[in-house]
């Protein structure tokens, strides 16, 4: 019957076990809960042996006692290399490699092969005698001390910081402390007994002293609270306002970065239209409300306007604490969107001052393009006629020569002279002058192509480029153009009367450019310009009002 009671006890153990394993504790909390219950399992075995006659139980709980023991060790090693490896695990064949020895040894201990490892005295195991296995896996299990020790006063030698070596002084003693109370209990108790007196319950002492240490260290340390410490710190000073409530919509944590309108007391009832400002857009605050209370395993968001201690814009967000599917609470937010909102408006400001400057450099921009048109259209045209002037035909000549300069392409020039126009000044003033010349330029456009360039070349004289053209068809051209000269009847400003003028043309064709020529274009003109200068020379010289050609 004795058996009800202590799987009673063994299965309240299993649930406590699962409990701590499985509710959010930190690894830390259970890795310290297996190693306090191992610790706790060897004096329980000790007396447990004491408390039975049946030699079964009792090799039983010596065994019990031993596997503890190599689980403790095992234990030790990991601890002290986690500590001393700053908490880094350590590698991962390391880990496996490790527990082997104390594995082989519980095994032996376990089969105790021709009692090998432990045999009754007087039937029975609460005195006993160890025998070879037991030689060899006790010194196993005390290597693991050892190797702890010498990790740790590898640690102690190094230079880690003070507070980290003050750690490992403490499990340094735990470690000191255990294994000098395991070395006295095997000398005094196995090796050499004082007149076969046993010493009880040395190890068992040992493993207490190192158990108070650790929790000095713990409580010193605060080694387990050290992440909620930080959980609540980073809660505390964050400046997310928070509220989390439970699934009865009870208040169970704030913090202090809820906005000033908020005052909530943990352990009342939660409501969320006590919250939100009086004023404010009725449709979405409405709506905020609506989802909140019917849909609570749903998230819900709102950008709200508390005014209480100045404007400040909130962004609230309320969203559920699910466990396992199931929802266990809420969690609502408030974060402080004035700053970002600032932010944005001085964004937005500056971007439209940067818009409008823009468009205004676009402005000067076009403007000055416009000036700059003016000024090209200037620089190449003549002021009074309106029509190109010389530099600039010269210039397109130029171009014109080298462009074709491969191509055998006539060309033609004109070059006109008002005759006697001195005469017309003379008789009528500069202003009826330029007004003649202006008419003549009109007349003379009348005639010309599309493809024509009219230039002043100077005074009353006038040039015409014409591309492509034959002497045949400049002869032609020329001649028309003198005869609706001659036709142009020219009004005199402030008098009734009209009068004609006659222009003289020398005609210039050119049919074949010598190509070595062409590489000094301006050279090429110069000598064109004067060819054609001479031929209007002739015209005047044979009486004027005619076109004379000449063909190179
Ligand atoms: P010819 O038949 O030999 O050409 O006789 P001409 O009197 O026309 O002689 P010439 O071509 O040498 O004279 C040009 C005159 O044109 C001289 C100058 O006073 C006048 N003139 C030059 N440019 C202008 C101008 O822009 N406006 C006016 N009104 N007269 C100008
Ligand atoms: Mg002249
Ligand atoms: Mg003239």
């Amino acid at each position: 019957m004795a058996w009800i009671d202590l799987s009673v006890c063994i299965l309240l153990f299993v649930l406590l076990v699962y409990v701590f394993a499985s509710v959010t504790i930190t690894n830390l909390h259970k890795a310290y809960m297996a190693f306090h219950s191992a610790m706790m399992l060897w004096p329980f075995s000790q007396f447990a042996i004491k408390m039975t006659e049946d030699p079964i139980l009792q090799l039983l709980y010596v065994k019990l006692a031993f596997l503890d023991m190599a689980f403790l060790a095992v234990g030790w090693l990991y601890f002290t290399l986690l500590l001393t490896n700053q908490s880094k695990p350590p590698k991962r064949s390391l880990s496996l490699t490790i527990p082997i020895p104390a594995l082989v040894g519980a095994l032996l201990t376990i089969w105790n092969p021709h009692e090998w490892f432990v045999q009754p005295v007087l039937g029975g195991y609460s005195e006993r005698i160890y025998g070879p296995l037991f030689w060899i896996t006790a010194p196993v299990l005390i290597g693991y001390g050892v190797v702890s020790l010498y990790l740790i006063y590898k640690t102690l030698v190094s230079n880690h910081s003070a507070r980290f070596k003050k750690q490992v002084q403490q499990v340094l003693r735990g470690i000191v402390v255990v294994l000098s109370f395991i070395a006295a209990d095997i000398w005094f108790n196995v090796l050499f007994p004082i007149s076969n007196t046993v010493i009880p319950g040395l190890t068992s002492l040992g493993i207490l002293c190192s158990a108070v240490f650790f929790i000095i260290a713990i409580h010193r340390d605060k080694v387990f609270d050290i992440v909620t410490i930080a959980h609540q710190d980073i809660i505390n000073t964050i400046t997310l306002g928070i509220v989390v409530l439970d699934d009865e919509e009870i208040i169970v944590e704030t913090n202090q970065s809820l906005p000033a309108e908020i005052e909530l007391r943990i352990g009342d009832r939660f409501d969320i239209t006590a919250i939100l400002p009086k004023e404010g857009p009725s449709d979405s605050i409405g709506l905020f409300i609506r989802n909140y209370q019917e849909s609570p395993l749903k998230t819900a968001e709102l950008d709200v306007l508390y005014t209480k201690a100045g404007e400040r814009y909130v962004h609230l967000h309320v969203s559920p604490i699910l466990v396992g599917g199931n929802r266990v609470g809420r969690i609502i937010s408030f974060q402080d969107m004035t700053e970002l909102r600032l932010l944005i408006d001085e964004t937005t400001l500056q971007n439209e001052i940067l818009h409008e400057q823009n468009q205004s450099l676009i402005t000067m921009q076009q403007e000055l393009y416009l000036t700059n048109e003016k000024l090209r259209q200037m620089a190449i045209t003549d002021g009074l006629t309106g029509c190109y002037n010389r530099e600039y035909l010269t210039q397109h000549l130029e171009h014109e020569i080298i462009k074709k300069k491969d191509s055998r392409n006539p060309f033609s020039i004109l070059l006109l002279d008002i005759d006697f126009f001195k005469l017309i000044n003379d008789n009528y003033g500069h202003m009826v002058g330029d007004e003649v010349i202006c008419s003549t330029v009109n007349a003379i456009k009348q005639k010309l192509r599309p493809q024509d360039v009219l230039a002043r070349f100077g005074g009353e004289e006038f040039i015409v480029y014409l591309p492509e053209t034959s002497s045949e068809e400049a002869d032609l051209l020329a001649e028309q153009i003198r005869f609706a000269v001659e036709s142009n009847l020219i009004c005199i400003p402030h008098d009734n009367q009209t009068l004609s003028i006659t222009v003289s043309i020398g005609v210039l064709s050119i049919h074949e450019q010598p190509h070595e020529e062409v590489t000094n274009a301006k050279a090429m003109i110069n000598d064109l310009f004067q060819a054609v200068d001479q031929v209007l020379y002739q015209a005047k010289r044979e009486g004027r009002n005619r076109m004379v050609g000449a063909v190179r």
